[in-house]
């Protein structure tokens, strides 16, 4: 469990901008983690800015939505600069489905953190392929705090670190939920792989 390092202190020692990536495949939580860090800033009295590509419709345009319909309201941006401009005097700033940001999203994140902002962001690590899924190798680097969050295996139940594609579609981004993926650990992700 993550356990916020510099929450209290924020008002008190003057805003600290650090970047906190949130990683690992589809139904690994990491929306629902991003939502209980910004609920907690909430309670902290911080103000909290969410922002998430406008590319990924699937659900509620205006809200980050986790699978579990825990939700909170969130501001979909077509460009990673978008966010430098709408996220004016806010303490955080969470970021949600990170991955489908243009490669910007680094200077961005960097920009808010020396501005003395908590970056929260979350993210697919890996593509269907299992290959890294940029920017977040970056985010990752840059980041003073990096929480890999795991699923649970759908074929074995063992940990799950990879997103199995079920369809032939060989596109990178393929948006879909439950019908077209798994989350699969390496040995059952090796065995279908197509
Ligand atoms: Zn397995």
């Amino acid at each position: 469990m993550f356990i916020e390092p510099s929450i209290g202190r924020q008002k008190s020692s003057g805003n600290r901008g650090q970047i906190e990536v949130i990683c690992g495949s589809m139904f690994s939580g990491k929306t629902e983690e991003l939502i209980r860090r910004l609920n907690r800033a909430k309670i902290a009295k911080q103000k909290v800015e969410i922002f998430k590509p406008s590319i990924d419709k699937r659900y509620d345009e205006n809200a980050v939505v986790s699978h579990n319909d825990n939700s909170i309201r969130s501001t979909p941006v077509n460009f990673a600069n978008d966010i430098l401009l709408l996220s004016g005097d806010c303490d955080v700033v969470g970021i949600d489905e990170v991955q489908f940001f243009d490669e910007q999203i680094v200077p961005v994140a960097q920009k808010l953190a020396n501005q003395g902002k908590r970056v929260i962001l979350a993210g697919l690590d890996m593509d269907f392929e299992g290959n890294p899924f940029d920017p977040m190798p970056k985010l990752m680097a840059i980041a003073e705090y990096v929480t890999k969050v795991n699923a649970i295996c759908m074929k074995c139940g063992d940990l799950a670190a990879f997103s199995f594609r079920l369809s032939d579609a060989k596109e990178k981004v393929v948006l879909g939920e439950k019908e077209s993926y798994e989350a699969r650990c390496r040995k059952c992700f090796n065995e279908d792989k197509k």
